[in-house]
């Protein structure tokens, strides 16, 4: 037809903006094992024996505490401690454990101080300090998901760096899937109790989820150099006293005398990291910033002189360990650090 020769071409520029993005997987994660959800201490040390049982190796780990936003407040204690594992037949577990309401049973302590069960997540350490801070608790063989995504994604060859995974987005890359983080049920009261079954799903799948990328990186091969050389390592010393694998140090670089202006959503940030103890990647999903603009607004207080946590910086524990020592050999005053 005539009126086809009058068509015109496009510039190829022009003609991709025209094209749609590619559709975004939209199947979310669906957890359909079995959920036991316990708030006394009798039923949380019963669950935990009946685990110990037939100790598994790893564990899906997770914690939720109830997130306040008055300024200066401190942080809530950890709430729930979540633990999925896959048990017989295949079938998964996940246990929900109401610790704001049991607190830390004698069989719970078993496992989480024990060295054979592996405790899987994304920002672990993080994690771990939470609950040192909330109950005292040592916790042992942490692997965080993050620094096993980039030992098998990223190298050199393939010119990927290596970056702070978010459980999400781990999702996203490895299986497709999305993970469903409704902010109601995040910000949620998480000390009510009996928890809603809307937040005991939430908190079972992000369990799963960590049990289930664990499995998936497993299967992949090791393409980079690991952060820190475990098996060429000397063995540590078996204690309580040896800064081992998965121990935790803490160090927080004070304020500056005189703090540079910063807008108020910036301090709000960085007020929900430094002193409500959120998460980088909840601050992300909690306030609809893309991760990027969180960690600037956290690099902005820090260059405006407000104290931090270096810590909570994603600094494999290693290096955080010797910076610990180096800062205290170098400043004897002025920096609060501990090694757990
Ligand atoms: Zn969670």
């Amino acid at each position: 037809m005539a009126g086809d020769s009058k068509k015109r071409k496009l510039p190829l520029s022009f003609a991709q903006q025209e094209k749609r993005p590619a559709p975004v997987t939209t199947a979310a994660l669906d957890y359909k094992g079995h959920t036991l959800y316990a708030y006394t201490a009798l039923e949380v040390d019963y669950h935990c024996t009946q685990l110990l049982k037939d100790p598994p190796s790893t564990v899906g780990f997770d914690i939720e505490w109830r997130v306040t936003y008055k300024a200066g407040e401190a942080p809530r204690k950890t709430a729930l401690l979540q633990l999925c594992s896959r048990r017989q037949h295949g079938q998964y577990q996940c246990l929900l454990l109401h610790i704001a309401h049991s607190g830390l049973t004698p069989a719970l302590l078993q496992i989480l101080e024990s060295e054979k069960i592996k405790k899987i997540g994304v920002g672990i350490s993080g994690d771990a300090h939470k609950l040192h801070r909330d109950f005292g608790v040592q916790c042992v063989s942490l692997v965080c998901l993050s620094e096993e995504a980039n030992v098998r994604l990223c190298s050199s060859g393939n010119g990927r760096m290596p970056q702070k995974w978010s459980l999400a987005g781990l999702m996203q890359e490895l299986l497709h899937l999305t993970l469903d983080k409704g902010t109601a049920i995040r910000c949620s009261n998480w000390e009510i109790c009996p928890l809603s079954s809307e937040q005991k799903a939430y908190a079972a799948t992000d369990a799963y989820a960590a049990v289930k990328l664990y499995q998936v990186l497993q299967g992949m091969p090791v393409i980079a150099a690991p952060p820190r050389a475990v098996e060429t390592a000397p063995a540590p010393v078996p204690g309580p006293a040896s800064p081992a694998e998965g121990a935790i140090a803490e160090l927080t670089v004070p304020r500056h005398a005189v703090l540079l202006p910063l807008q108020p959503s910036k301090l709000t940030v960085y007020r929900l990291f430094a002193e409500q103890s959120v998460s980088m990647d909840s601050i992300a999903s909690q306030r609809a910033l893309q991760l990027g603009t969180v960690q600037s607004y956290i690099a902005e207080a820090m260059a405006a002189g407000y104290e931090y946590p270096w810590h909570r910086m994603g600094v494999p524990c290693h290096v955080l360990s010797s910076l610990c020592s180096h800062l205290r050999a170098h400043h004897k005053q002025g920096y609060r650090s501990m090694i757990g």
